[in-house]
């Protein structure tokens, strides 16, 4: 595990232009040689932190010159931006950097890894030592080194085995000046901290992702404006627990620095924008500040993402959550009456170490009480460096797995009288494209956060035409990022079903 102390060494924004410059050079003779831009391939795992980094070393790669590809076999390079939350995603990452030994061929793709795996030492020497064809490894959070790993690898011989390390490497200033390339630009991931400062037991990320960093509120506004006026509807202000933003920096003498109900309350201010979501909220720190924002300011999604993770008080104990179930329930009434009909959805963790029959049905009960819309729930999983690790029993596994059986069923019986609401009534709907299951189905998300599928046309895919000059936008059709009524016709337990309301 590497640690806080471990000596960082710094990209300046002068050395992250000349690294640009370098590649530019690169890909330039490329598209003489070859005609073509040279491609590339980003392979996200994990939370919608990693998407937003993902997304601005897709903006950096295009300021240099690459373009998409399709596959990571028709890519000039390939990137993993990796997940150490479950075991999961660090098995699914292995499997996909193993499946790319048979098409390097000379070098080609060129292959690099980043984000959070690689801010641990036994994922850094695995990496190093089975999968030699990497060409290069960073840590989380460090797009503005991506340049320098870039230009170090296109100026060494790359038909060497051997990976150049540059976890130790991090880059100076602010994201807000970074390039940033949106599949979706009608939605725009905002970084609003990093870090996280909780250590609860189970949980890799402080050690990965470090202490809490907010970002200043001035440049979080900036950014978050300049993505409305490029076409973002919605906006997703993000950090491991945004309740906390400026906490540091109060710590650190900005004695009036706002708190995150400030901050969303000006986000939501912003002429253009449909929706201001946010991600994540510790209940710990879930203050009336931020109830009472939610209650006045409309544009603040109709839902919240509270993470419960178990009902019983002696577990939240024991994965140092700091607040017990009745904390919990007292802020889902508050936040009920604060806002009708608003959704509240959670996490769940099932097979704690410890867990018994009984703080299972304590989980249960709170579920009981506070009727989830929707919840993400998991088998615990068990993280190397975490204290919980070490008190993980493989031998109740078939219970647990019961227990989650039983807790899923439970939560699927709640989404779907949730979802069945909303039978016959009309909703507003932000258009996100064609639906993954069927290219004759356009889906978009409702202001609290639902799934809706519905038949409909879609015309052109919208974005800025400053960013996208290119694209047509066909007006009175339905286009991505348009905000649409939709009769909803049926509901199932995950999506809604229904069918375009046409304006005349
Ligand atoms: S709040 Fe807890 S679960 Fe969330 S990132 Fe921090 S330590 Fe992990």
């Amino acid at each position: 595990m590497k640690s806080e102390c471990d000596e960082k060494k710094y990209i300046t924004e002068h050395e992250f232009d000349e690294h640009i410059a370098i590649v530019k050079d690169w890909t330039d003779t490329f598209i003489h040689d070859t005609g073509d831009a040279p491609t590339y391939y980003i392979r996200t795992f994990g939370c919608q932190q990693n998407d937003r980094d993902s997304e601005l070393a897709a903006g950096i790669l295009e300021e240099m010159g690459f373009r998409p590809g399709a596959s990571p076999e028709a890519s000039d390079v390939v990137l993993f931006n990796t997940c150490s939350v479950r075991a999961n995603a660090d098995n699914r990452f292995y499997g996909h950097l193993g499946s790319l030994k048979p098409i390097r061929k000379g070098g080609r793709p060129l292959i690099g890894v980043f984000g959070c795996m690689m801010e641990q030492d036994i994922h850094v020497n695995a990496v190093k030592r089975t999968f030699n064809y990497v060409d290069f490894i960073l840590g989380a959070g460090t797009a503005r080194v991506l340049p320098y790993a870039l230009s170090q690898t296109l100026l060494s011989d790359r038909t060497k085995r051997n990976t150049i390390d540059l976890t130790d490497w991090r880059g100076l200033g602010d994201d807000t000046s970074l390039p940033v390339w949106r599949a979706d630009p009608h939605r725009a991931l905002v970084t609003i901290m990093t870090g996280c400062n909780n250590f609860c037991s189970y949980c890799i990320v402080p050690h990965t992702r470090g202490r809490e960093q907010s970002r200043s509120y001035e440049m979080i506004v900036e950014e978050s404006r300049r993505a409305v006026a490029c076409g973002a509807k919605d906006i997703m202000l993000l950090g491991q627990n945004v309740n906390s933003y400026g906490n540091d920096l109060r710590r650190r003498g900005e004695v009036d620095a706002p708190t995150f109900a400030t901050l969303l309350r000006e986000i939501s201010h912003i002429e253009g924008l449909w929706v201001v979501r946010y991600m994540t909220s510790h209940p710990k720190d879930l203050s009336d500040e931020l109830i009472e924002v939610i209650r006045r300011e409309p544009r603040i999604e109709s839902h919240i993402h509270l993470p419960l993770q178990s009902g019983s008080d002696r577990v939240l104990r024991r994965m140092n959550r700091r607040y017990d179930s009745a904390h919990y329930l007292n802020l889902v009434r508050k936040l009920r009456s604060a806002r009708d009909g608003i959704t509240i959805t959670t996490d769940l963790i099932v097979g704690f170490p410890g867990e018994t029959e009984e703080d299972f049905e304590a989980t249960l009960r709170v579920m009981e009480e506070a009727q989830f819309d929707a919840a993400f729930t998991f088998l615990y999983s068990p993280r190397v460096g975490t204290p919980a690790a070490d008190w993980y029993e493989e031998s109740h596994e078939e219970i647990v797995r019961k227990r989650f059986q039983r807790l899923v069923e439970y939560q699927n019986e709640c989404s779907l009288a949730s979802n069945k609401k909303l039978e016959g009534q009309v909703v507003e709907v932000l258009v996100d494209g064609f639906s993954r299951r069927d290219e004759t189905i356009l889906s978009g998300r409702t202001h609290d956060d639902r799934l809706v599928n519905f038949s409909g046309l879609l015309t052109s895919s919208f974005t800025c035409q400053e960013c996208s000059p290119n694209e047509v936008v066909v007006p009175h059709e339905v286009n991505r990022g348009d905000v649409v009524q939709v009769l909803i016709e049926s509901a199932g337990i995950y999506s809604l079903d229904g069918k375009l309301i046409q304006d005349n």
